[in-house]
């Protein structure tokens, strides 16, 4: 018998978020380990189909419409290109440079071009199939079914030989052809997985190495070293789920990275410093489909207090990982990280892996505060990515140095591309989660959800202009009326005044920040819910062991200084920012004249600081 959420977080969830909280309250983050973790209940929260929610005109929308407009259109020979080549077949086309294409200038860690042929087809087919199911466009899904076939005639063994990093290219392919089967509905790309499978399995190692592991290992060269097998148990689990046979779950299991990483997270040790961040982030997916598929709540545990870590080394834009990897906490290695290297958060793949994550631990736990993250990692970082130009120049790092700036990346076509149209297609399914007697609002986005409950359909609007304002509404059409629960994220930082009005009256519902507002009633066609959040300005130091090194925060937006120059600002003059008439922008006075204050989506070309020191 499933526990209600009520009961789970009294089991202990509760508490060990609010040590979280308390830690940072108290300016301790970093400096100790988290609250272990108790056992799951069944998962709280399950997802909604990509069909059921539609973005409206916004700033998510317009990325999710760059991105798939962007996708559609590249050249199916030149993306199929570094599969024939390697294959030995006649490959037409042009090439798309960077890290797409074989190329003789490889030299790594020195010249990255040439580093992965062919690496983000399958992200790319992915990014397109879940667009379709969000859009049901039928060039989109004529697009992938075109791709699967085109990429199934280059599998071969040899692909890989010669290449640094088969698990790595492996895992985006095999993500690919199951979102082509599921969302697409592609009728072979099951097939071509198993077929692709067979031609890798000679090239993977016996289990999942870590970098240390690898590089105890002979290696032509340093790429060798930086292969990720310890993210193939997520997407083998699905294969296994969605149909593709049984060896699927029987490799998810080889690969799952127990020995250096999963058996100590769960008992709470952080082994996470000195890891690649973006990728042992996404290890925790393959730990959390470890416990939905196989029962392990070994792995749940893994998951839970390894997330606990990154959101306890995170930036206070929700990022985190400077120069792609965890530090050491209660040191000054984040503020020498900074201080050196502009390298502060590895935002596309950051932000997805992060979605990602948080919402299978939202799905399995109920806890609203992994919504937070999100809205964080939403506003201050991927809203503010640069979008990928149709010749694959892309945005990769965001800079949180003293002196920063937006800039591309070097490299084509870097991993960055992949997940970033993954990401924009997964905005909608990230808005809201269903859950056992209703629905739950997690990020106030302009949008439709459409669902079916109990014996009514119905469908709500959501209707802001949050973060820039507190305030949602939400209106409801339904052909019946019918009781369920509305619950709507309140999220941590919210103040003393957010409230909640049903049809213009303000309701008792209960608001405590950092859980779920709900309310429970029999609802009607036209019924309407405004929700209201306070949004008090903070301060946010970098860590326990930085407390003069402050970013100022409103609601989920961190505000980046503007071309600050000299000017020294004190914690007064910061909690003092006031809003340039009704626009989206901040200033601070100083006693050396005023700072502008922005929020990271609206800095351009500007010289940037996120981090005052008071
Ligand atoms: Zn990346």
């Amino acid at each position: 018998m499933a526990k209600s959420r009520r009961e789970f977080l009294k089991g202990g969830a509760a508490l060990a978020a609010s040590a979280v909280t308390m830690r940072r309250a108290r300016g301790l983050v970093g400096a100790g380990a988290a609250a272990p973790h108790p056992a799951a209940a069944a998962p709280e929260f399950k997802q909604f189909e990509y069909a059921d929610v539609q973005l409206l005109d916004g700033p998510m929308l317009d990325q999710f419409r760059q991105n798939h407009a962007l996708f559609l259109g590249l050249n199916e020979d030149s993306l199929l290109k570094p599969f024939r080549q390697l294959a030995g077949m006649p490959a037409p086309g042009e090439d798309m440079g960077g890290w797409y294409s074989p190329s003789s200038k490889f030299d790594p860690p020195k010249n990255m071009t040439g580093y992965v042929p062919g690496h983000t087809f399958g992200q790319y087919m992915s990014g397109l199939s879940r667009a379709y199911a969000v859009t049901g466009d039928k060039p989109t899904q004529q697009k992938v079914q075109r791709l699967v076939s085109g990429f199934a005639s280059t599998v071969t063994p040899k692909f890989y030989d010669g290449y640094c990093l088969p698990a790595y290219t492996f895992d985006k392919t095999n993500c690919g052809l199951i979102d082509a089967h599921q969302f697409a509905k592609d009728p072979t790309a099951l097939a071509v997985l198993n077929k692709a499978t067979d031609a890798v399995l000679p090239w993977l190692p016996e289990k999942a190495l870590d970098r240390r592991e690898m590089a105890a290992r002979p290696h032509p060269n340093v790429a060798y070293t930086w292969d990720e097998s310890y993210t193939l148990p997520e997407n083998f689990y699905l294969a296994y789920q969605r149909g593709a046979g049984a060896r699927f779950r029987q490799l998810a299991q080889r690969f799952l990275q127990d020995d250096t990483y999963f058996n100590a997270l769960a008992e709470n040790q952080n082994v996470l410093p000195g890891q690649h961040a973006y990728s042992h982030v996404n290890a925790f997916c393959s730990a959390m489909q470890c416990y939905l598929v196989d029962g392990s709540e070994k792995h749940l545990r893994a998951a839970r207090n390894g997330f606990d870590f990154v959101r306890e080394q995170s930036f206070a834009t929700g990022g985190w990982g400077p120069d792609e990897s965890f530090r050491h906490p209660g040191t000054d290695e984040i503020a020498n990280a900074l201080a050196k290297s502009h390298n502060s958060f590895e935002t596309p793949c950051g932000a997805y892996g992060h979605f990602k994550i948080a919402r299978y631990l939202m799905r399995v736990t109920g806890e609203s505060t992994y919504g937070d993250g999100m809205d964080a990692i939403l506003y201050n970082t991927i809203l503010g990515a640069r979008p990928i130009r149709p010749d694959g120049v892309s945005f990769y790092y965001a800079d949180y140095n003293r002196d920063a700036k937006k800039v591309d990346y070097e490299q084509k076509w870097p991993c960055c591309s992949g997940t970033f149209p993954q990401l924009t297609a997964d905005y909608g399914i990230s808005s809201y989660l269903r859950s056992q007697k209703g629905i739950a609002v997690n990020l106030y986005v302009p949008s439709k959800i459409t669902w079916r409950q109990g014996h009514a359909h119905v469908s709500m609007t959501q209707e802001t202009r949050y973060p820039d304002v507190g305030e949602t509404s939400l209106s409801l059409k339904m052909d019946r009326s019918e009781r369920f629960l509305l619950s709507l994220r309140v999220p941590e930082w919210s103040g003393p005044d957010t409230a909640v009005m049903v049809n213009g009256k303000k309701s008792d519902v209960k608001i405590e920040p950092g859980t779920w507002a709900e309310i429970d009633r029999t609802w009607k066609d036209g019924d309407r819910v405004e929700l209201s959040l306070d949004m008090p300005l903070r301060l946010v130091p970098l860590d326990g062991g930085h407390p003069n090194l402050i970013a100022l925060v409103r609601g989920p937006v961190a505000l980046f200084a503007i071309e600050p120059g000299e000017r020294k600002m004190t914690r007064e003059n910061l909690l003092a920012a006031e809003r340039v008439g009704t626009s989206a922008d901040w200033q601070v006075k100083t006693d050396q004249g005023m700072v502008s204050m922005k929020s990271y989506p609206a800095i351009t070309t500007e010289t940037y600081r996120l981090y005052q020191e008071v």
